[in-house]
């Protein structure tokens, strides 16, 4: 079963970090990205009682961002002390600072259109 969306499939051939080692896991922007949302519409629909917060999908979520930019070590570590330091202290994630690294990141050509 192929569960990798199309960016990842491509990123899978070039698995390597900066440094040249190889990741556990292929890097992929665009699924940086949904997981990053994904937390971010957590937290942000948290405030309404209908929608109880879930701390646990939250965290999952910061975790597989973090999982899937081992490409970029300065997001990853964006990423990884947004995700300890909630769970250590419920601070939330600095969205803006992860939206911004993902935009400096994505190459010109790549970039999403309006
Ligand atoms: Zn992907």
């Amino acid at each position: 079963m192929n569960r990798h969306c199309p960016p990842c499939q491509t990123a899978a051939l070039a698995a390597k970090d900066p440094l040249g080692r190889p990741v556990m896991r292929a890097s992929c922007l665009e699924c940086v990205e949904k997981h990053a949302g994904a937390a971010y519409v957590l937290f942000a629909e948290s405030w309404h009682e209908k929608h109880k917060f879930h701390r646990l999908r939250a965290i999952g979520h910061l975790h597989e961002a973090e999982d899937e930019s081992q490409a970029w070590p300065e997001l990853r570590e964006l990423l990884r002390d947004s995700r300890i330091r909630f769970q250590a202290d419920g601070q939330p994630p600095d969205w803006a600072a992860i939206e911004e690294m993902i935009a400096i990141i994505r190459p010109p050509d790549q970039r999403l259109r309006p």
